[in-house]
């Protein structure tokens, strides 16, 4: 379950015929059960390296392994269901549904699915209880606060067979004590599950002692390798 991108470059069109470089010989390797943090100014690639990562965007070169398996030779339609089946996101707007219950947000995938929602409420249930939200499986996004929300994303991104979490800046939204209540969940939940989590965040205070690692990015390049925080 572990996540490995090598030398990935990727570039965007920007006018005529010119494009930006957003990622430059990225390589890094996250184990299984383990939290790297990645950080950076505005712009410097962070989320061009997440969309890599989660097979959202193929790289112009470099791989993409998931679990061993090098994912930029694979078709659209099995990268969708790498995607769908292994992949969690976490981005920084929650993006829940303003009329879905908290349960009916973790049930929404498996529905559009084709599934029967019923098979998988336990395990929404049981998801939301291990992030703190047991007894809160009936209330609208309204009806709770913004840790809470963030919460039910997490747990979201969490329903399924995952072995890869990607979050983007989950605590821009949040005060200091609910950030790090947020990121020491990510790295319980990612440990306990041996998941490989890269976590994108500016917020250095809320790693200390929770994260595996941090790299640092500049221009689209890592400046230096994975230190213990
Ligand atoms: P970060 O998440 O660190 O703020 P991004 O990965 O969003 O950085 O962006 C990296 C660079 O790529 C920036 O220069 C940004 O303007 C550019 N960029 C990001 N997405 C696109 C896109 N879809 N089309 C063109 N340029 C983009
Ligand atoms: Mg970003």
């Amino acid at each position: 379950m572990s996540l490995q991108m090598s030398a990935v470059d990727l570039t965007y069109p920007d006018g005529d015929d010119r494009r930006v470089q957003a990622l430059a010989e990225v390589s890094l390797t996250v184990a299984p059960g383990e939290v790297i943090a990645l950080t950076g100014p505005s712009g410097c690639g962070k989320s061009s390296a997440l969309a890599v990562a989660g097979t959202l965007i193929r790289p112009d070169s470099g791989t993409v392994a998931i679990d061993g398996t090098e994912v930029g030779g694979l078709s659209e339609q099995d990268r969708a269901r790498i995607r769908r089946e292994q992949i969690g996101f976490v981005f920084q707007r929650d993006n829940l549904l303003p009329d879905l219950t908290a349960l009916e947000q973790l049930l929404l995938t498996a529905h559009l699915r084709g599934e029967r929602p019923a098979r998988h409420r336990g395990e929404a249930l049981d998801l939301l209880a291990d992030v703190g939200l047991a007894g809160h499986h009936d209330k609208l996004p309204r009806q709770l606060s913004g840790g809470m929300r963030q919460r039910v994303n997490i747990a979201r991104a969490l329903m399924g067979p995952r072995r890869v979490l990607l979050i983007d800046e989950p605590t821009s939204a949040l005060d200091h004590a609910r950030g790090t209540a947020i990121v020491e969940l990510i790295c319980q939940l990612a440990r306990e599950r041996g998941l490989a989590a890269l976590l994108v965040t500016h917020d250095l205070a809320t790693l200390e002692g929770n994260a595996d690692g941090l790299l640092h990015m500049l221009d689209g390049r890592l400046t230096d390798v994975a230190v213990a925080v």
